[in-house]
């Protein structure tokens, strides 16, 4: 075991928190060790609006012109009913103008790929490795991991996810914190485009309750999307993409065949409840939860990657300007990010009932803001204010 803390600090997770926060603290002088269960790195996911506040932090933390390198233009969406033929459909340069300037349309993993490849060189990364113990003194925390060996750092940072194994360890059970929306989502990439959808679009499908999305990604990629409501998130995870999706959607029509034929394993699917993380202090002694980890917002919120990569900017920043304090650091850093975490938590919750609505009146109210969009000289007015080029 290693007596020296100082500055090491131990990272579980290297989802885009934990990528983000081993390239934050290693650009202010700190030794990350990572540790990740996966084997090995995870591709695609995805595609997440990424801009705010995460965005301006990946400008400062240099690794932005990598990442619009793998900006993925958004183009058509096109809002189906079920036997194919389109309800309506946002142009281009309306649904471009709508993302603004200073975002991006990006695949989760490719947000990994850049950070990953930021720091490859310089932190260590276990695959395939746990975390089992932790035990805290007044001068630094031990880690037991599962490849037998106990690493002690000044710094634990829980960045494992939505069902973070740090924060069962150290703050309590899941259910202490989880508040269910009541939704479940799985993603997969497909093998091939299904035929009834035009390739560069993004496809959606909404009935009562469930939603379909297919998006064309460029390059011959494209991705299935899915997302319901449900009353027993749980008991579905359990259960399994395998079981679920086809229950669910089989009999939706349009694409649900096709996509549902191309169902990959379990373990290349990404299929979770929309939970958010309800945590009232986001630290105890040296030990911080960090991203989804901490404060899952959902995918509702649209903002979760933005959020993991500047909570990570300023855990830095708040480290850099408490040296040798980590507790007065933490403590600060909270400080400066609840309020936003929160407001996006808000936000997510209010979101919730527009995304499956669960009655036909209330999905033509969420699509109203859409179809007005969808109007040429809407379409155009929207182009001239938000100054997209077309
Ligand atoms: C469908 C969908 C759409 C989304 N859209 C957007 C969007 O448009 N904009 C946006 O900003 N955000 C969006 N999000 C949210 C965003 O993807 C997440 O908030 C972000 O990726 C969270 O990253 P994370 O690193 O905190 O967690 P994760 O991505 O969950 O990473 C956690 C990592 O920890 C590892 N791990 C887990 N347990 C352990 C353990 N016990 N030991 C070691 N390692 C462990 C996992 O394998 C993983 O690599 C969306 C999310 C979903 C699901």
């Amino acid at each position: 075991m290693s007596t020296a803390t100082g500055n090491r600090a131990i990272i579980v997770g290297a989802g885009i928190a934990g990528l983000a926060t081993a390239l934050r603290l290693r650009q202010i002088g700190w030794q990350p060790l990572v540790v990740e269960r996966a084997p090995r790195r995870r591709a695609g996911g995805y595609a997440v609006t990424f801009s705010g506040i995460g965005y301006d932090a990946a400008e400062r933390m240099g690794v932005l012109p990598a990442l619009a390198e793998r900006h993925i233009t958004p183009d058509k969406m096109v809002y189906v009913k079920p036997d194919g033929r389109p309800r309506f459909a946002v142009p281009g340069p309306t649904v471009r103008a709508m993302l603004g300037e200073r975002a991006l349309n990006i695949l989760r993993g490719d947000i990994e790929d850049v950070l990953y490849e930021a720091i490859r060189e310089d932190v260590e990364i276990r695959f395939g490795t746990t975390i089992e113990a932790v035990a805290q003194d007044d001068d630094g925390v031990d880690v037991t991991l599962s490849d037998g060996t106990v690493e002690r750092a000044a710094l634990l940072v829980g960045a494992d996810g939505l069902h973070s194994a740090t924060r069962r360890l150290v703050f309590g059970p899941e259910e202490k914190f989880r508040l269910d929306l009541d939704h479940m989502t799985g993603v997969f990439m497909l093998d091939r485009l299904p035929s009834s959808v035009e390739e560069g679009t993004t496809s959606t499908l909404t009935d009562t309750g469930r939603t379909l999305a297919i998006i064309s990604l460029g390059e011959g990629r494209s991705a299935a999307f899915f997302g319901y409501r449900t009353d027993r998130p749980m008991a579905e995870l359990a259960e399994g993409p395998q079981t679920v999706l086809p229950r669910v959607y089989a009999d939706m029509g349009w694409a649900a065949p096709d996509v549902l034929a191309q169902l990959p394993a379990a373990e290349s699917v990404y299929f979770d409840t929309i939970s958010q993380m309800v945590v009232d202090r986001w630290s105890r002694g040296r030990v911080v939860l960090l991203g989804d980890a901490a404060w899952c917002v959902t995918l509702f919120a649209g903002f979760g990657s933005s959020l993991a990569v500047a909570g990570a900017d300023r855990l830095g920043d708040a480290l850099q300007r408490h040296p040798g304090d980590v507790l007065a650091a933490l403590r600060s850093w909270e400080e400066e990010l609840r309020p936003e975490a929160e407001k996006k938590q808000k936000l997510g919750r209010r979101v919730k009932g527009l995304y499956a609505p669960s009655d036909v009146f209330r999905l033509w109210l969420r699509d109203l803001p859409l179809r007005f969009a969808s109007y040429r000289p809407v379409s155009r007015f929207l182009q001239r204010r938000l100054q997209i080029k077309a």
